[in-house]
């Protein structure tokens, strides 16, 4: 999701790689839960989420509709976010202690908070979010704060559904109403409605769902 504002307004200004250290630290939340509730429509899901969810807590994608997640239109694709519910608007993987209930699979959005991505040329370096997070805070390696394994092989998916997402954005910019919806439902069920398989590694999946999404989006 892109925002309209400089990152001078939202961070401390700098931008950090996976080898620096960064004040995001906030030594196991202390009892917060803040970036768990009111969060909208603003924890959008990638199909890697999509994968680690459903593989973590042996349900199909397609199942967490019904409840834990919802869709919403982002630049004109339709994406998964995590549901807001209740008076509190808590997230639904929220527990009755204010714990996150699915911590080993929570989304990438989560796992870097209070850190965001800054896309820039081909790649992408963080930014801490500064009016976020009100814990007192020490510093982490940031590779150690994002607690994602396979970190280049990861990184290199990010950019890579960055990318397909800029690609269909001027696809459906280009298009009429009929292929913007076909587009959207080939989209949905390509790399999140189809069940991953739990015993092959996600970044292999990923490149077959990729090329038959690229396929489609080329014959038409
Ligand atoms: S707002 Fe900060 S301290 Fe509170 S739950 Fe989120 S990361 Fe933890
Ligand atoms: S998935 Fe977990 S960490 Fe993420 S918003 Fe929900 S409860 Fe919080």
């Amino acid at each position: 999701m892109r925002r309209n504002v400089s990152l001078a307004e939202i961070s401390d200004g700098k931008l950090y790689s996976e080898h620096d250290m960064v004040k995001a630290d906030c030594r196991g939340c202390e009892g917060c839960s803040d970036c768990c509730r009111g969060m909208g429509e603003s924890i959008i899901l990638d199909p890697y989420d999509a994968f680690r969810l459903s593989v973590g807590l042996g349900r199909p994608f397609a199942d967490f509709l019904e409840k834990e997640v919802e869709l919403h239109v982002v630049d004109g694709v339709i994406l998964p976010n995590l549901r807001m519910c209740g008076p509190d608007e808590a997230c639904a993987f929220l527990n009755a202690q204010g714990r996150c209930s699915v911590h080993p699979c929570r989304p990438g959005i989560c796992r870097i908070f209070p850190l965001g991505r800054y896309y820039e040329g081909d790649g992408y370096r963080y930014f801490l979010q500064t009016g976020e997070c009100r814990a007192v805070r020490s510093k982490v390696k940031v590779s150690k704060w994002i607690d994602t394994p396979n970190g280049q092989k990861m990184r290199a998916f990010v950019i890579r559904w960055h990318n397909l997402l800029r690609d269909t954005e001027a696809e459906l910019a280009r298009c009429g109403d009929d292929r913007q919806r076909e587009i959207n439902l080939v989209l949905l069920r390509c790399f999140y409605l189809t069940p991953y398989d739990e015993t092959v590694d996600f970044c292999v999946q990923y490149d077959e769902r990729e090329a038959q999404y690229k396929n489609y989006l080329l014959q038409k």
